[in-house]
């Protein structure tokens, strides 16, 4: 009897029905490095406007001149868990790096952000505490909340009034923590940290912010929505990724109150079981912060293109989600509409996702562009040449 013919017949019927819902995922090749301008198999140049890759720096000299050179210095691989043997003078240069960066107490590494969000709630808080946590949550957040004992609230997409009514059912609980990402990916909207932190004074409530898609982006000098609302140093928890703005490579991070970096040193399984960043990640690292402690000319270059970008196709005729990031959602309303405008924008040598249900609610379908400060003046004004042409033809405009 062949074990696995039943399971294969099972898995092949899922398959079909992914594909039969139009929602099956295909990998796109790039054969060169990630930037402004890739190419792609076969053979096309494409400007790309869906990387996360918001400062530009993906392709840096600077970094990957400092990557090859802790390649020499301080080899390739760890070969530990952190508190084994897992860490360099590096790793703690960059936990410095970034705590410095967003006016923190300490910070603690991750291989991923996804890694952080998973293990930085079961650790502190148990079946006592209530955990309040925004709908639009990214998945990695959802998950280290289900591995969590503490009680779970939710509340609408950046809803203060929502908020407020789930802190009220939390008083009960010993120690609520409110959740939320600092952009959400889909609308690229902050989420209201002002207020968040109004109410977590008024309910006696710790915040804890993602910034994944807002450090390097928001506020002035791209410290994130802290930096945006004046509360730099004021909520207890940031996370955040190396994987987007900062060199776009890997690796996260949580940063914050000194106790509970510490206390996640001791018991976040992320942490303690798996290993340890590659000396060359932790170097460029270092080199980024460097590179951002000195000079906002990427994080101005960046907000510059964003508001030209959206401007330009606003006045096109196109409708778009307001902004505070560097995430433009053009909104079409129409699964399909959406899947043909990506295709003809490839075509026009513009590469952006059309995004539909279930990833947006029904009858949100869109397309999310992602502004960058690797975009020159000439990229944007082709994107915007092509949007117009296409929408035109799709009669959008
Ligand atoms: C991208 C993202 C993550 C995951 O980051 P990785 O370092 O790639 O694991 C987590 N949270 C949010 C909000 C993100 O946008």
């Amino acid at each position: 009897m062949d074990k696995y013919k039943q399971f294969q017949k099972y898995l092949q019927s899922e398959l079909d029905k992914i594909h039969a819902d139009g929602l099956y995922k295909n990998e796109r090749i790039i054969v060169s490095p990630q930037s402004a301008k890739i190419r792609i198999e076969p053979s096309q140049e494409i400007l790309n406007f869906c990387a996360n890759n918001y400062l530009g720096l993906s392709d840096n000299k600077e970094l990957i001149e400092a990557a090859k050179d802790a390649l020499d210095t301080h080899g390739y691989g760890m070969s530990s868990v952190r508190f084994i043997c897992g860490t360099q003078d590096l790793h703690k240069q960059l936990e410095v790096a970034i705590a410095n960066f967003f006016g923190t107490e300490d910070s603690i590494l991750y291989a991923s952000c996804f890694d952080a969000n998973g293990g930085v709630f079961e650790p502190l808080l148990n079946e006592e505490d209530a955990i309040i946590s925004d709908t639009l949550n990214h998945a990695s957040i959802i998950d280290g909340v289900r591995l969590c004992k503490a009680m779970r609230y939710r509340y609408a997409n950046a809803d203060v009034a929502d908020l407020e009514k789930q802190l009220q059912s939390a008083q009960a609980q010993r120690f609520r923590l409110i959740v939320t990402d600092g952009v959400f990916s889909m609308d690229g909207n902050v989420a209201p940290i002002d207020k968040i932190y109004e109410l977590s004074q008024k309910y006696d409530a710790m915040i804890m912010v993602d910034e994944s898609h807002s450090a390097g982006v928001v506020g002035k000098t791209g410290r994130g929505t802290t930096e945006l609302f004046n509360l730099r140093g004021k909520v207890e928890i940031i996370t955040g990724t190396l994987g987007k703005a900062f060199g776009g490579a890997i690796g996260g991070f949580t940063t914050g109150k000194k106790e509970i970096i510490d206390l996640l040193r001791q018991r976040s399984r992320p942490y303690l079981f798996s290993n340890s960043i590659p000396p060359l990640i932790a170097a460029a690292g270092i080199k980024t912060f460097e590179m951002l402690g000195k000079t906002n000319i990427l994080q101005d270059k960046l907000h510059n293109n964003t508001a030209y970008f959206t401007e330009k196709l606003k006045a096109a005729g196109f409708d778009i989600k307001p902004t505070q990031s560097a995430i433009c959602a053009v909104m079409l309303y129409d699964a399909k509409l959406s899947q043909d405008m990506a295709a003809r924008l490839q075509n026009e040598g513009i590469y952006v996702t059309g995004f539909y249900y279930p990833v947006v609610p029904k009858g949100q379908a869109r397309i999310r562009v992602q502004i960058s400060a690797a975009h020159e003046i000439e990229h944007l004004d082709k994107c915007i040449a092509a949007f117009t042409k296409i929408g035109k033809e799709l009669k959008i405009i």
